[in-house]
């Protein structure tokens, strides 16, 4: 099909489950190659990792994996719409990267098919494989731009038997943030997710959730620790170190640990309801986070005095979703005041989404002419006919 389609000067948008959040699967007068039919997961249980197809989802291959008492490390609130090809296109991260690594840490092996024609495998499944140029790990995180991904091989974990989750309430963002720190440096820890309260009661008005806390503390940070056996208990002890904490929920079952979790996962889609928004995905140095977010929050309230930031994220990793709320779609005013003042901060325009479409415009603020320059000579050593995803992550 890719051959029928460069032969004819076509463009092609590869699609997985289209839930990229910078408009790099949206075809603009292009063909579009949605994989999801490519959806076989197959564990292999010696070797310790999966071999999944494109289209396959996330949750899937998580399902699978469970079932041979392993698991894959990548996870996100879209897992059971977002596909293995489109997380590997994204270089997805998601809520267990500050322990377990971004998608690109989990390849073993991509097979992609060039517009050339040519398939890209190394197969076999080789986990130490140092002969030269990695290929898989340039395609992960090129979005479509480099190659089609058809299948990949992706590494499994141990399952840990035990979990346990805990919502910690703090005074100020500082506090929060120096919790942060200190809970990263323990192995057990795996999760640590940031939440303010406009954020957590938007979520509670919207699914009918009562507030986790009476006090209602300003700042809110999900934690989870996972261990072989008694993870409440380990998790109690760190929680008992840390200095700061003000209040804490503790799920003292699975379901209260879902409720937990609930506060979290339903910020994008409460966000949803009461506006489009802009949404943002950046990253701060940690020591840099805290200011930035009082710097942005009175930036956007001299700029845009009716709009709403809305801020939650990967805080274990300074990545930051800011969605603002009560601005014109076509207005990016606030957009690049907020980006300018990233890239000021020594951060990241994109921590996770991409670039896509959408922060095209903004990519000179964090990457070099010279950077660009290599990029494009990638992209027409791979695709040399420009067939793939044009507009997307590079300029035209
Ligand atoms: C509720 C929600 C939560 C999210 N949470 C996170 C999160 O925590 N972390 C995170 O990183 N992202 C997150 N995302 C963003 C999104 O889920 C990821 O970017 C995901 O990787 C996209 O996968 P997809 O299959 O939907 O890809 P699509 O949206 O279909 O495509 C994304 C890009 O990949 C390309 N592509 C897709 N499939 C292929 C393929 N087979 N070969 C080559 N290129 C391909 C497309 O052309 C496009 O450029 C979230 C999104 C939502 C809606």
């Amino acid at each position: 099909m890719l051959h029928i389609c460069v032969d004819a000067g076509v463009s092609v948008v590869p699609q997985g489950g289209n839930t990229g959040l910078v408009g790099g699967a949206v075809p603009r007068g292009a063909v579009v190659l949605d994989l999801r039919r490519l959806d076989t997961v197959e564990v292999d249980d010696v070797a310790g990792s999966v071999v999944a197809g494109a289209g396959a989802t996330v949750g899937a291959v998580q399902v699978a994996a469970r079932a041979a008492g392993l698991r894959y490390g990548v996870d996100l609130a879209s897992r059971d719409t977002a596909t293995i090809g489109g997380t590997i296109a994204t270089n997805a991260a998601g809520l267990r990267a500050v322990r377990l690594g971004d998608t690109r840490a989990q390849l073993i092996d991509v097979e992609a098919v060039l517009t050339t024609g040519a398939v890209i495998s190394r197969r076999g499944g080789l986990t130490r494989d140092n002969s030269g140029y990695d290929l898989p790990r340039w395609i992960c995180g090129s979005e479509g731009t480099l190659a089609v991904v058809t299948a990949a091989r992706l590494r499994l974990l141990p399952d840990p038997a035990d979990r346990a989750t805990a919502l910690l309430g703090f005074a100020d963002l500082p506090a929060a943030v120096a919790a942060a720190a200190t809970l990263r440096r323990e192995p057990a820890v795996e999760v640590l997710e940031l939440m303010f309260a406009p954020g957590v009661a938007l979520v509670c008005e919207q699914h009918g959730m009562s507030p986790p806390f009476a006090s209602n503390p300003p700042v809110l940070l999900l934690v989870e620790v996972t261990a072989a056996a008694d993870a409440g208990s380990l998790l109690g002890e760190l929680v008992e170190n840390v200095p700061g904490v003000a209040d804490v929920a503790a799920g003292v079952d699975a379901a209260d640990a879902r409720r937990l979790w609930a506060y979290r996962e339903l910020h994008t889609e409460s966000i949803g309801r009461v506006g489009i928004p802009h949404k943002l995905d950046v990253a701060l140095p940690l020591p840099a986070l805290a200011g930035f977010v009082a710097e942005v929050t009175a930036e956007l309230a001299r700029l845009r005095p009716d709009a709403r930031a809305w801020i939650f994220g990967h805080v274990g990793e300074g990545n930051l979703h800011l969605n603002v709320t009560g601005l014109d779609p076509a207005d990016e005013d606030a957009d690049d005041a907020v980006l300018r003042l990233v890239a000021a901060a020594g951060g990241s325009i994109s921590a996770e989404h991409g670039i896509g479409r959408a922060k095209q415009r903004w990519l000179p603020l964090v990457r070099s002419a010279e950077e660009i320059a290599v990029w494009r000579a990638v992209k027409s050593a791979f695709d040399p006919t420009g067939t793939l995803n044009p507009g997307v992550l590079l300029p035209n």
